[in-house]
């Protein structure tokens, strides 16, 4: 079956109602029925519901359905994109061990893995995504991920997907895509070997911009990586907080099943139910609404790449774009979403921009329906800084567009009235 099929299908078995939607199961706990099975459920004997922090039947649904529209094996959904970002981390690293990550990635990711997670004890360095010329030379025995993402954002930048893989493999380390902007309709990175796909599914899979959400989904055979690895001992040896179970001897997918048993179990940043109900109904529409953001936003860079106060258009959709061999090469006909950034002359134009639009929307968020603006500098990208905020290729004329389910024509009237 294809994606769009899946997307619509899969994981879900009609109840005696028929009920067409999938049921949202609203509910904090469930009937274990007797002792024994609920016995059986907390030894891992069995898997079934136990309580909605650590699963909940509306939550499987989507969980499913997503590992099949990646491709993948098994996910967990998690509250936040930054909460699932969190646990495919520390699943795989603790305090005294090291990650690499790309540099061009989302501002929230690089507080989170540079700074935050160096509190914890585990610290990042930083490499360059776009060839991973330098990826190798940064490896050592405490490496435990890299860490990177498929269509970055706000930079657009597309990696070199496979000499990561390679070079990740070559070494045993676990690999972590964010497939956020690109989604599993245009380019599905467990297909080119990656481990881990991370998502924040507030963005394009709910697509409406309604609620927060998370996703991690691992790679068919994962497990080989994992079992008998000795880099990654937490899957190898007894869990003291589950009796000396070792998660290697069990029968599942490893990778989602340890960071919903130890890490969801404990930090609780579980999705609510009526959330993952949302994103089943996203996932319904995402491969056409990934068409249209596509074509609209192909038609907006094709219009800006020839005003004469935009310096540069980031869309690597475009024919002529430094990365079209790239998109060419993982994209689905070349497609890459409805992101597209370009760049003025300074701040202080960028800003006036943003001021003077009228159907595009002054807000933090990409993958809405609804057109949206901004400016990395002054927002999402505060918090970093100057050397930082060059570093991650963000200078401070540039502008983000999350071109969204308009008519495009309309969209470029009113960039044009902005422009001046
Ligand atoms: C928004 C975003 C995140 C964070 O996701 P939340 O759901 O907002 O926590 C992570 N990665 C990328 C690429 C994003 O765009």
């Amino acid at each position: 079956m294809t994606q769009e099929t899946l997307a619509l299908h899969f994981g879900y078995e009609k109840n005696d109602f028929g009920t067409m939607a999938v049921p949202l199961y609203q509910t904090t706990a469930y009937d274990f029925g007797n002792a024994e099975r609920a016995a059986n459920l907390f030894a891992l004997k069995e898997l079934g519901p136990i309580y909605t922090r650590l699963n909940n039947p509306t939550t499987e649904v989507l969980e499913a359905r997503i590992a099949a529209v990646e491709g993948g094996e098994a996910t967990l959904a998690t509250a936040s994109g930054q909460a699932a970002i969190f646990f495919a981390v520390v699943n795989l690293a603790e305090a005294g061990d090291n990650i690499l990550v790309a540099r061009k990635i989302y501002g929230g990711s690089t507080t989170l893995l540079t700074h935050t997670l160096k509190r914890f004890g585990i610290t990042a360095k930083c490499f360059d995504s776009d060839d991973a010329h330098d990826l190798e030379s940064l490896i050592d025995e405490k490496t435990k991920a890299i860490y990177f993402e498929s269509l970055s954002n706000p930079q657009i930048a597309i990696p070199n997907v496979e000499k990561i893989v390679e070079i990740a493999n070559k070494y045993n380390i676990v690999t972590i895509c964010d497939n956020t902007v690109a989604t599993p309709i245009l380019f599905q990175p467990l297909k080119k070997g990656v481990d881990v796909v991370v998502h924040s599914a507030s963005k394009y899979i709910t697509g409406q911009g309604l609620a927060i959400g998370g996703l991690i989904i691992s790679r068919v055979g994962l497990n080989d990586k994992l079992i008998g690895n000795a880099k990654y001992p937490q899957f190898n040896e007894p869990d003291e907080s589950y009796h000396g179970l070792v998660y290697a001897d069990l029968p599942f997918p490893l990778f989602t099943l340890r960071a919903r048993l130890s890490l969801l179990r404990d930090i609780g940043a579980v999705p609510s139910p009526f959330n993952s109900w949302l994103f089943i109904q996203g996932l319904e529409t995402l491969s056409i609404r990934m068409e249209k953001h596509s074509s609209n936003a192909y038609k907006v860079a094709k219009y800006l790449k020839a005003h004469p106060k935009v310096l540069s258009v980031s869309y690597p959709g475009l024919e002529d774009d430094l990365q079209h061999d790239k998109a060419k090469q993982y994209f689905k006909d070349a497609k890459t979403s409805g992101l597209l950034s370009f760049v003025v002359s300074d701040f202080e134009s960028a800003k006036n921009i943003l001021n003077n639009t009228k159907l595009f929307s002054v807000v933090v968020n990409i993958g809405d329906s609804k057109s949206i603006i901004t400016h990395p500098a002054s927002t999402t990208h505060q918090q970093l800084s100057t050397q930082e905020l060059e570093a991650a290729g963000i200078p401070q004329g540039l502008i983000r567009l999350s071109i969204g389910l308009e008519d495009a024509d309309d969209l470029i009237k009113d960039l044009a009235q902005a422009i001046g």
